[in-house]
């Protein structure tokens, strides 16, 4: 199966279109020379056995549960069909998930890690041990195995990255600045300040505060601190009082090829008791009434004078964006949690820290994103937290930390 990634912008402006389809086509120009193609699978019970018919740079292996599922992505591999299976795994899918990588997908009839992998010694077999595990023993993160030096494929070269027509700094793609140290090595977070423009989000009854003013403050205090910090670099999806629809936030993040996505908001709710911060990641099926409720609300920023922004909802429903997109959903909840954890020394969370919901904003299918709700601009203790000086430093001061142990703990996995 091929994957056309220019498709999936579908409703976004052109300016990313365009981007998007001059990517898509130099990538597809640089394909390599020499890909083994997967020539042959053989799963018997716990022993997988993936044959090649030439070279290939590597693989690496994660799983996923509910469905439980195994994936192998095959770096300068060509994706085969079919395979066989039996025991454990129930049943094996390939397709080709990037140019220069085939994916195969093993549906596993209970959850399972690989334990132990290798290739042979002239590089045309990976072999893999699987054993069955606790749903709550998966970890998140990827195993990665790779071929002997002498027969190991070559990475296709990327010269295209000095072709890409990248001169004007201020074209029709317009990215935002980067910030922190001139590194691209470093991890990269996007913060994005929810509305603004002519969507002032919620409007406090104490005082008149908008969510879309509240929030950018929020956004370049986090920004601060990150950068005070030096250890990642940040940009804003937007640092003035300017309209962006919601595909524009996270393709922001996905043009700058972000490690990480936050969305900054503020809720509001009838109950004028209501207060503390939640943090949200993407589901379709909502947590609860009031997380479903509040997605609507958020989701209603690309709709306008009755005329949504947005575009049609595209139905992304393959199997291999998929499977990214629950990669991406496990790292989110990971951060989700350690925000709550580094959160929670400076400022008040509600009882449920950590929702799900359906929210238009956190639907790139390869960026860990979260969205989170600072607190109730209908709460009076909360709105004037989020409006001082120092309830500002605190929300930074959480957010940033749970950013630095996220990437911290990432760079340890390796
Ligand atoms: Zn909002």
């Amino acid at each position: 199966m091929k994957i056309d990634w220019t498709k999936m912008g579908h409703g976004m402006h052109k300016p990313f279109m365009a981007l998007a389809t001059i990517l898509a086509s130099v990538l597809m120009t640089f394909n390599p020379a020499h890909a083994g193609s997967v020539s042959r699978i053989d799963a018997n019970g716990s022993q997988i056995t993936i044959s090649f018919d030439d070279l290939v740079e590597g693989a690496s292996a994660f799983s996923l549960v509910g469905p439980d599922r195994i994936a192998i992505d095959v770096q300068g591999g060509k994706a085969g069909r079919g395979g066989h299976a039996t025991g454990i795994v129930k049943g094996v899918r390939q397709g080709q998930y990037t140019p220069n990588t085939a994916r195969i997908v093993f549906d596993l009839e209970r959850p399972a890690m690989v334990t132990a992998g290798s290739f042979s010694e002239d590089g045309k077999k990976l072999n893999l041990r699987l054993q069955p595990v606790g749903q709550s023993q998966i970890a998140s993160g990827r195993q990665s195995f790779l071929p002997p030096a002498n027969f190991r494929a070559e990475p296709p070269r990327k010269s295209y990255s000095v072709k890409m027509p990248l001169g004007k700094p201020r074209d029709s793609v317009n990215l935002p600045k980067i910030y922190g140290p001139n590194d691209v090595n470093r991890p990269l977070v996007v913060i994005d300040a929810g509305h603004g423009g002519h969507d002032p989000g919620t409007v406090s009854p104490h005082g008149g505060k908008y969510e879309k003013n509240v929030v950018l403050a929020l956004a370049m205090a986090i920004r601060d601190r990150l950068v005070a910090g030096g250890r990642v670099r940040v940009a804003l999806t937007r640092d003035s009082d300017e309209y962006l629809v919601l595909e524009e936030r996270y393709g922001i993040a996905r043009r700058l090829n972000a490690d990480l996505f936050i969305s900054l908001h503020a809720d509001a709710a009838g109950n004028e008791e209501a207060s503390g911060a939640t943090v949200y990641t993407l589901s379709e099926v909502a947590s609860d009434r009031e997380a479903a409720k509040l997605a609507a609300r958020e989701n209603k920023a690309n709709i306008i004078n009755g005329i949504n922004l947005g575009g049609a909802t595209r139905d992304v429903s393959s199997i291999l964006i998929d499977l990214t997109q629950r990669e991406t959903m496990n790292v989110s909840a990971d951060f989700a949690k350690l925000l709550h954890r580094e959160g929670s020394r400076q400022m008040v969370f509600r009882k449920i820290p950590h929702r799900f919901a359906s929210f238009v904003v956190l639907k790139a299918p390869d960026t860990p994103s979260v969205l989170f709700e600072a607190g109730y601009l209908t709460n009076k203790d909360d709105v004037a937290f989020l409006n001082s000086r120092d309830g500002r430093a605190r929300v930074a001061t959480g957010v940033a930390s749970a950013i630095e142990s996220h990437f911290a703990r990432k760079l340890a996995m390796r």
